[in-house]
């Protein structure tokens, strides 16, 4: 092992030090929690350290620059740094440390080339990936590449009705950043799947991206004695919502297998009180599949569903919120880069679909981007016991590293 990589470990261990769920390997850093300050303020750090000037635009994305070429556009690399609850130390973190690291190796490298490069280098943390504590997921990338607005990212309230804004406020993670010319985007990610542990493949080419479609839907009811009230006077949102969670799993079933996933991972009942019908439920409701047809047809018969459940137990169903992103392409000449650097660097390689969202998600139809997956064991992922090897994260690096100078060298892409 050289220097690099050892001292890619030291910086991993300590990272991973920082929000550790007691007990285990796993990690709590919530976008804009304590712990997610405090990993922010340790990745500024390393990177001034290391040479790079740190900024922060208006949404908490936190920049690190190195400029190679004075005036030209940049390549940008990274992922983020926010965790689920109680989750795994490797999602999104592992690709930021990874872009730091493959940004760090290659500042000398280029500077000394016979040929000097074209791009400047970037690293990005990307705010609020996860969406647990603020919705919508990718918030930060969604702000960035003109999706998401900004007004309304900042005024998005978690459980306790702390706004983005107030929390990164108190963190002094805002800034004022905007002026970041991007001529492509490098992003390396757990696969959060089993295919490629599963294949023997060190390195993942991702080549497109599933389809999601998800749903807030609110539940209205009424408040009435749970032991009392006669069942026919009953307008029960929890019952409802129980419904909506079984017919989500249910559609599994009426297509062909492993075509389409689907989920509750969230509900929220009030007043949520033992001797209570409930009278308001919200439950978070997400579909995915690679194919568009599938999701579309599932989407419709879920809200027809919904609608019949609605009359069925006299409550009120609607939807309050909705994310989705269609099945798409990544950068063809971003996967064919990237299968030239894997066969070169000698590592076993394969095309793969990314079932869940990442930032380059967003990045993909802004600029030409280029996304990798290293393995995870048995695919285990927004959990503690999310595990990816030494090995396969040092591999990783090495070929971000690559593929970031390929994309550093040529105004190709
Ligand atoms: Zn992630």
């Amino acid at each position: 092992m050289n220097s690099n990589d050892t001292d890619f470990l030291a910086d991993w261990e300590q990272l991973s030090q920082i929000g550790r769920v007691e007990g285990t390997l796993g990690v709590d850093r919530e976008a804009a929690s304590a712990a997610d300050g405090e990993q922010r303020r340790w990745f500024a750090e390393l990177l001034r350290s290391r040479g790079f000037t740190v900024h922060r635009d208006e949404i908490g994305n936190l920049f690190g620059l190195l400029e190679l070429v004075p005036g030209a556009p940049y390549v940008l690399t990274g992922s983020h740094l926010d965790s689920q609850p109680t989750a795994g130390r490797f999602d999104g973190a592992y690709g930021v440390l990874a872009s730091a690291y493959a940004c760090f190796r290659l500042a000398d490298r280029l500077r000394n080339e016979a040929a000097p490069p074209v791009r400047n280098l970037a690293v990005v943390n990307w705010f609020n990936e996860e969406g647990s504590r603020f919705k919508p997921s990718l918030m930060g990338s969604g702000v960035f590449t003109g999706k998401l607005s900004l007004a309304e990212a900042l005024e998005t309230r978690d459980k306790k009705g702390t706004s983005v804004r107030a929390a990164l406020d108190a963190l002094e993670e805002r800034g004022n950043f905007a002026a970041l010319n991007v001529a492509s985007y490098a992003e390396i990610h757990v696969q959060q799947g089993r295919s490629m542990e599963e294949g023997g493949i060190a390195i993942g080419l991702v080549d497109a991206t599933w389809g999601a479609r998800k749903y807030e839907l609110r539940v209205r009811g009424e408040q009435s004695h749970s032991g009392s009230t006669l069942m026919t006077d009953r307008r029960d949102a929890l019952l409802a919502a129980a419904r909506l969670i079984v017919a989500a799993r249910e559609l599994v079933d009426e297509f062909p297998p492993g075509a389409l996933h689907s989920a509750c991972g969230e509900i929220q009942v009030y007043p949520n009180s033992p001797v209570v019908v409930a009278s308001e439920a919200s439950v978070l409701i997400d579909f995915r599949s690679e194919n568009t047809e599938f999701l579309q047809e599932a989407a419709r018969r879920f809200l027809t569903i919904a609608a019949e459940i609605a009359e069925q137990d006299r409550v009120e169903v609607e939807i309050a919120a909705e994310h989705s992103w269609e099945r798409n392409p990544y950068t063809p000449q971003g996967v064919e880069l990237a299968r030239a650097v894997a066969q070169e660097l000698g590592v076993t390689h394969d095309t793969v679909m990314t079932v869940a969202g990442h930032d380059s998600t967003n990045m993909k139809d802004v600029v030409p981007t280029v996304m990798l997956f290293v393995p995870s064991v048995e695919g285990r992922s927004h959990s503690v016991r999310e595990l990816t090897s030494d090995a396969d994260m040092l591999a990783g690096v090495r070929m971000l590293t690559e593929v970031v100078h390929r994309l550093a060298s040529s105004q190709d892409l």
